[in-house]
């Protein structure tokens, strides 16, 4: 996939034209500017989402996988040949840590002898206790999740402060306006040809009006499309006028899929639509719509989860190929009373600072973004984010000395429908000497196991006419993941976290990435990592149009796959031998959560959150007090 591609998701002059919008509940004007700010923002979200996969596809087909058995000889084949389970009490899990790293490779590359003991205490003091998980289960528990603009997500912000200022951490906040949308009352029944009224699993898309009757809803036959292309044609052909498009296009991917999302109602709209309901944007289902950020249309628009977008499908064919039995098109009843309220709400980024002990005017920025959907609570996106950089911080402050650059941990809020804290947040520190930003790190695919980082060097260091045998940010970078992480067995699988791909960045860290700053993001292994990253609902379901050769070849070799019975029930996993999982990096297995009323603390376990805060932590340090320009 080209940048190209991504442009031509780039809204047409008729969409981003000047609109206002008027329910029953609320009457707001969307203004062009604000509106293509939205559609930028949006598309560079998109384009990160891009990078992962495009560094995920790196790694599946021109890496090797991550067994630990073909690479990385020179450090491992001193390895004992069994392997113990860990137990990760203070004391225990340093006596199972055998050390195998290669002194050659810190000579190489000039890794102090203070360095490894400083990993060494930042993993010791990460895996002594529960607190990331447990802080961010009080939390969500106590407040919920955290939409923009709500008093849910205000109070959080107020409980970290209060928690940060416990742990003797120096922190700020900033001002942030935001929008607040909020879904209200929404229903989906599946009128006929069936039994009678049958309720249906719907999410209101963000920014989605009311229906213009927002307490009876409307009621209306389905018309099931699986692409844009078939729309238009059948809106061309005047079948569009007066009905719900129902956008049932399978999920392969979020970046194929998640335009749908943003601009099904839109597309819907032009052909005389009522609604759209746009299938879940996730690989699996069990009865999960996922929700997220839509371009205002004027109607209203809902995720509606896999099976149900199947069964209306179903319904239309039956309607088509026996119109004797089903004289009538599947009708729906929809009920919305969504509410916006643009730039309604004061909300806050959380800065937290430790100043370097050599270099303070550099400066180390991580963290995630702290509001969420309202929906599930927010623990997987991005909670867990910004809570394993907040572990990050409390570690290094706990150093014998802090590291050379200053490390700085923000909270971002309103990532999720604008990213708006990140567009603030550069505009209030702009790169000047006593301040330049000079590595940024953003966690925001989940937490899972820890794989490794996705990187890209600052626009100097890709700029610089290099002598091949020189050191590259990359080569320095694979290098400290291979030294301090390689030999590791105790973050949960051996080399856990070690990896470092092509392509860095995050929605919030993307306006300084854009300005040429060295940008990573923390990357989890996939949750499931099925063979060929697709999935056991693709796997499992009928066959709706043409079954492509690929499918049923993926589908022989699940079936046969050694790993299958693996990764499927995770818990025997973890009984196995750590070796025996191969791991790759998040793909579709993090869209099982995404935007759902799944992403709870149930998605990750307590080791999980340690083990990945230890990793972010160690990178954090390897950023912080090295003194190569990255
Ligand atoms: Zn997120």
């Amino acid at each position: 996939m080209s940048e190209k591609q991504q442009y031509s998701l780039l809204p047409t002059a008729a969409n981003s034209a000047a609109t206002t919008t008027t329910t029953p509940n609320t009457t707001f004007t969307k203004d062009t500017a604000a509106d293509a700010t939205r559609y930028r923002r949006r598309l560079r979200i998109g384009f990160f989402k891009l990078c992962l996969v495009a560094a995920a596809f790196y790694t599946l087909f021109w890496m090797p996988l991550d067994d630990d058995s073909n690479d990385s000889d020179n450090i491992l084949n001193e390895r004992s040949p069994s392997h113990h389970h860990h137990h990760h009490h203070k004391g225990v899990h340093k006596a199972h840590h055998k050390d195998y790293r290669d002194r050659g490779l810190a000579k190489q590359y000039g890794f102090a002898k203070h360095m490894d003991a400083a990993v060494e205490q930042i993993v010791e003091g990460t895996l002594e206790s529960n607190i990331v998980w447990d802080r961010l289960a009080e939390m969500t528990d106590t407040y919920g999740p955290r939409i923009v603009g709500s008093d849910a997500l205000e109070k959080s912000i107020d409980w970290i402060v209060g928690k940060v200022k416990a742990d003797n951490l120096s922190v700020t906040t900033e001002d942030v306006m935001v929008d607040y949308w909020q879904r209200n009352e929404e229903s989906l029944h599946f009128l006929s040809p069936t039994r009678g009224p049958v309720k249906l699993h719907i999410l209101g898309l963000g920014y989605s009006v009311a229906t213009p009757d927002p307490v009876n809803g409307l009621t209306a036959e389905v018309l099931v499309v699986q692409s844009k292309e078939e729309l238009d044609q059948l809106g061309e052909a005047g079948e569009v006028e007066g009905k719900v498009v129902v956008w049932n296009r399978r999920f392969d991917s979020y970046d194929t899929s998640y335009m749908y999302r943003l601009e099904g109602a839109v597309w819907a709209e032009k052909h005389g639509a009522v609604a759209a309901l746009v299938r879940a944007l996730g690989p699996f289902s069990l009865q999960t719509p996922h929700t997220g950020g839509s371009i205002a249309a004027k109607i209203p628009t809902a995720s509606i989860s896999a099976e149900d977008a199947d069964l209306l499908e179903r319904s239309q064919r039956r309607h088509q190929q026996q119109p004797e039995q089903y004289p009538d098109w599947p009708k729906v009843k929809l009920v919305m009373g969504a509410t916006t309220d643009l730039d309604a709400r004061v909300s806050r980024n959380i800065i937290v600072e430790l100043k370097g002990r050599e270099k303070p005017e550099e400066v180390v920025v991580l963290g995630g973004h702290i509001d969420s959907w309202d929906v599930g609570s927010g623990a997987v996106d991005d909670g867990i984010g910004c809570f394993i950089a907040w572990e990050t911080i409390r570690q290094l402050s706990r150093l014998d000395q802090p590291p050379r650059r200053t490390v700085r941990v923000v909270f971002w809020t309103s990532e999720e429908n604008t990213s708006v804290g990140g567009v603030v947040y550069a505009k209030n520190h702009p790169e000047s000497k006593e301040s330049r930003h000079v590595f940024a790190f953003e966690s925001d695919t989940g937490v899972f196991d820890p794989y490794g980082i996705g990187f890209t060097p600052s626009q100097s260091q890709r700029n610089l006419l290099r002598d091949p045998k020189s050191i590259t940010p990359m080569d320095y970078l694979a290098a400290a993941g291979e030294y301090f992480l390689g030999s590791r067995e105790d973050l949960g699988y051996p080399g856990a976290g070690r990896h470092v791909l092509p392509n860095g960045g995050g929605a919030d860290i993307e306006p300084l990435c854009e300005k040429g700053i060295a940008c990573a993001n923390f990357m989890p292994a996939d949750p499931f990592p099925l063979p060929y990253s697709t999935s056991p609902y693709a796997l499992t379901r009928p066959p709706l149009e043409q079954e492509d050769s690929d499918d049923s070849q993926e589908r022989h070799q699940y079936h046969q796959g050694e790993h299958g019975h693996n990764h499927l029930h995770r818990r025997h996993r973890h009984h196995h031998h750590p070796d025996e999982a191969p791991r790759r990096p998040v793909d579709s297995g993090y869209f099982y959560y995404h935007h759902t009323e799944a992403d709870t603390m149930g998605a990750f376990t307590p080791e999980q959150a340690k083990q990945s805060a230890a990793v972010m932590a160690i990178w954090t340090y390897i950023a912080a007090e090295s003194d190569i320009e990255f």
